[in-house]
This record gives C-alpha cells, sequence and structure tokens, in this order.
C-alpha cells in the first residue's frame, strides 16, 4: 500500500466518521475530521448525537473490529469503569417463551454509554499524526470540479463561509446527511430510498444505586418487542460509574413515557424485572425521548456515475432500527472494507467511489434482512411469504432459546454477528429449531430477580 501525498476529509465525528479517520490515517498524509458540534473535552451528551441519551450496545462482532484498530481500548474503557461480562451469565433476557437460564458462552461483553465510547475513541483518533478533528464546523456542501469529481466541502463557521480541498471526502453525517441533495445539485437523479418502519420509539433514563444497595444480579436486561402481540419491552445495561441505563421501547406507535411517573408506570406494566429494580434507584437524569428509529437505506451504488474523490458510509447510507444494536458495529465493518479497498488499490491510484460503495450495499445485506424481516410484521400483516416464513423461522427460534441452551448459544452468536445466519443450516440446531419448545423441558425461568 502506498502512501498518499493527499488530504481527506470525514464529515461527521460520529462512530463511523472516527472509524474511516483511522483507516484513512493509514495512507493519507493529512485526514480531517469535520465536526458541526462544539465537542465536550470529556465524556458527554451532546446535540448531533441525540441518540446517545439511550442505551449503546456494541455487538460481539464490534467490540472485535474496534479493538484490533485501537488495541487496548478494551481495558482503558474498563478503567474507566465500563463492566465486562459473559453475555450468557450476565443476560437476563425476558423473552416472549421465558427466561433463559444463566449459561456461560465465553462471550465476553462490555457495556458503557455512548458518550464514553465516543471520547475514548475520539481521543485515540486525534492522538493520530496525520488527523485534525476541526468541530464546531457545519459541512454545507461540496466543492467540485464539474459535475464528475468532488474536490473538497464547502464550511460554514458562524457567519463565514470557506473552501476545504481534499483528494477524498468521506461522507460520514449520520442520519441527517445531505447527500441526496448534494448530488442533485451535480445533476444525478434522486437514489432509490428503502423505508421500512416499525414506528419504535425510546424512552431513557440513567439511575445510580442508593448508598448500600447492591446493583442487580444481573448486567444487561433485554426486553424485545415482537408483532404483532409485544408491543412493549426494555433494554438495560449496567455501565460506567455506578449506573444503570434503562430504555424502554415501544413499537407501532405506541405511546412513550414524557414524565417520570410515566416511566414508572411504563416499566410497570411489563413483566420481567425492570420496574422491581428501578423502583427503588435513584435517577440521574430526567426522561429523554427518540423516535428517529426506521430503518432507511439509501441505493447510492445503483446511481449511474458517481463522482470521483467522495464515498458515504454509516448511518449517511443504511441505518437500521437501533433495537437490534447494529449500527456502530455495521460502521466498524464498513471502515475495515474502506482498509481494505484503500490496500486493494495499485499505489497512487484513486479510490473508486463507485466499486466501494457496491461492496458497502453487500455488506449491508445481512444486517438489514435481520432488522427489517420482523419489523415489516409490524407495518403490515399481508406478509410476501419469504418475509413471513422469515418470521416464523425467526419466532420459532426466539421460543425455543429459553428452552434449549445450544439454541441459546447459536442465537447469541447471530444477534453479535460473530457468525452468520448459516450457522443454522447446521441439520442438528435446524431440526431442534423445528420441532420448537419442548413441554416440560429445562431450562426456563418465568421470573428473574
Ligand atoms: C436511539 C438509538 C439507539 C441506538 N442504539 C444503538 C446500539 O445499541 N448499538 C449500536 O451499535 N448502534 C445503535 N444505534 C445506532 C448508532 O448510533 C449509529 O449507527 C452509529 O453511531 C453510526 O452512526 P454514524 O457515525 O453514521 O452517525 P452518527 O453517530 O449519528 O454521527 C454523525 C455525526 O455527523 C455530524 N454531522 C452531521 N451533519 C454534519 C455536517 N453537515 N457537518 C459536520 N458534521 C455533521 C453529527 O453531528 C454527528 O456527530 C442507535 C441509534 C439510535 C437512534
Amino acid at each position: 500500500m502506498g502512501t498518499d501525498v493527499r488530504h481527506a476529509v470525514v464529515i461527521g465525528a460520529g462512530l463511523a466518521g472516527l472509524a474511516a479517520a483511522r483507516v484513512l490515517a493509514d495512507s493519507f498524509e493529512a485526514v480531517t475530521v469535520i465536526e458541526r458540534d462544539a465537542l465536550p473535552s470529556a465524556s458527554g451528551p451532546r446535540v448531533g448525537v441525540p441518540q446517545g441519551h439511550h442505551v449503546h450496545a456494541l455487538l460481539a462482532l464490534g467490540a472485535k473490529v474496534f479493538e484490533g484498530y485501537f488495541p487496548g481500548l478494551r481495558a482503558e474503557l474498563e478503567r474507566a469503569g465500563a463492566p465486562v461480562w459473559d453475555w450468557g451469565e450476565g443476560l437476563c433476557a425476558v423473552l416472549p417463551n421465558g427466561i433463559p437460564e444463566p449459561t456461560s458462552m465465553g462471550m465476553p461483553i462490555q457495556t458503557f454509554s455512548r458518550p464514553l465510547l465516543e471520547h475514548v475513541l475520539r481521543q485515540r483518533v486525534t492522538a493520530l499524526e496525520p488527523v485534525t478533528l476541526r468541530d464546531g464546523l457545519i459541512v454545507t456542501g461540496l466543492r467540485t470540479a464539474g459535475p464528475g469529481k468532488v474536490t473538497g466541502v464547502r464550511v460554514k463557521d458562524g457567519d463565514s463561509e470557506d473552501e476545504i480541498a481534499a483528494d477524498l471526502v468521506v461522507d460520514a453525517s449520520g442520519r441527517s446527511s445531505h447527500l441526496p441533495q448534494w448530488l442533485a445539485a451535480l445533476g444525478l437523479p434522486a437514489p432509490r430510498t428503502t423505508t421500512v418502519d416499525a414506528q419504535i420509539g425510546y424512552a431513557s433514563r440513567i439511575y445510580t444505586y442508593p448508598e448500600g444497595q447492591t446493583p442487580p444480579s444481573w448486567m444487561g436486561l433485554l426486553q424485545p418487542l415482537r408483532a404483532p402481540e409485544f408491543h412493549k419491552g426494555c433494554y438495560a445495561i449496567q455501565v460506567e460509574n455506578n449506573t444503570l441505563h434503562v430504555t424502554l421501547h415501544g413499537a407501532g406507535g405506541t405511546q412513550l413515557p414524557h414524565t417520570e411517573d410515566d416511566f414508572l408506570a411504563y416499566a410497570q406494566s411489563l413483566p420481567g424485572p425492570i420496574a422491581s429494580t428501578i423502583g427503588s434507584l435513584t435517577p440521574l437524569s430526567a426522561v429523554r425521548r427518540y423516535a428517529r428509529t426506521v430503518n432507511r437505506k439509501i441505493a447510492y451504488h445503483r446511481l449511474p456515475r458517481w463522482p470521483a474523490g467522495l464515498i458515504a458510509m454509516g448511518d449517511a447510507v443504511c441505518t437500521f432500527n437501533p433495537a437490534y444494536g447494529q449500527g456502530m458495529t455495521v460502521a466498524g465493518l464498513e471502515a475495515r472494507l474502506l482498509e481494505r479497498t484503500l490496500r486493494g488499490r495499485r499505489a497512487g491510484t484513486p479510490l473508486d467511489g463507485q466499486v466501494f460503495q457496491k461492496q458497502l450495499a453487500r455488506l449491508t445485506v445481512s444486517p438489514w434482512l435481520m432488522a427489517t424481516i420482523p419489523d415489516r410484521a409490524w407495518e403490515t400483516s399481508r406478509l410476501a411469504w419469504p418475509v413471513k416464513a422469515g418470521n416464523w423461522f425467526l419466532n420459532r427460534l426466539i421460543d425455543t432459546v429459553p428452552h434449549d441452551p445450544k439454541i441459546y448459544t447459536a442465537f447469541s452468536g447471530l444477534f453479535h454477528m460473530t457468525s452468520g445466519p448459516l450457522t443454522l443450516a447446521d441439520p442438528r440446531l435446524f431440526s431442534r429449531v423445528l420441532v420448537g419448545p419442548r413441554a416440560g423441558s429445562s431450562g426456563t425461568r418465568t421470573t428473574a430477580v
């Protein structure tokens, strides 16, 4: 891989932007990350990432990818108070068909808040020699040399406007990306956008344990939604600073709590231990809500042409209903794709953005199906037969989990993306799912402490 005497600009210092900057620093002489928010010097929420108020779980595969790019990340987060635990032993999964018994899976998980992860990654990225982070600066458009070539970005700082030249521009500006409009200004047609909307809302709070009170026996609580009958659920994880981060969620337009009393009442309407847990804890934050959870993918890879000097990644291209916890992991995998693409070039040749977008579209197929097969069942009961079959199988799988430790382990691998859907092609596992939960089988609880 040859080093370019070149400059890359990354729009957005979210997870995808930081991961991209880490990779670009290996092959560009200068990398400038431009972020519209004034970034906090410590770990803390910020306006441009409103999702930071809600539970953010990094899947096992994502943790591996980020650890690869930032060696010692897990230890650093642990020093900052983020606990590490075994998924099978520490999770309380309140599933429609019961609660699986704790099972050792050898799958270490670390839980932290989104602001802490972002803070640590930001420090690591800005310590890289080629990287400069410019915050409080909004990218307002692309700088171009005709319709076929992007040569940088236009930026706004308060009232003053400027241009920053670059050989490669990476749009990692998340769900609010303006790339479709910027491409339209270059004469490109609108890319096809596909959405699947389960109309899921989030409401979250952070709690601490009063003096003398021990934290719950579980490290994470997972209570998923399922169309059409399970409209309400929750996530809770123990994170840094000895706190519990709780997100209540609801699908199909379910009204989410606004006030502190509503929050507790909503928790009390759920089976499982969440209400009894938070009832005795001390809230540290107000109720924060969020509702932009639609799955959305933009088919940039299908546009008839694509300007040189530009790529897009992260939520700017494909966003998932966050209930499946995939976004940060996919951002890490896309950075890995970017690294492979940069390494695969002949020295000195520019990156082919159109090829990159095609490969990125391929990378997102599997997580997209994982999220949208169940979510389509919230949109309509008249599903196409492959989606209906997919939902039947998924529900059967989840119903078998509390009764069968092997299926629980296989399902956890799928959920954490450490194994692909083909795991279930193993005839022994496949037949266990088809047979489904057996009456009287052991390993199930209906209550949790
Ligand atoms: C409620 C919720 C909960 C979630 N929970 C999880 C979870 O549990 N696990 C998980 O893996 N993922 C989760 N996600 C998804 C995750 O947040 C994203 O997928 C991930 O952060 C990757 O996003 P990104 O970097 O593309 O965008 P973001 O992280 O949103 O970052 C985009 C950045 O671009 C900046 N920006 C935007 N426009 C401009 C501009 N014009 N100029 C300069 N800067 C700009 C923004 O300020 C922001 O900093 C959740 C998402 C939501 C909404």
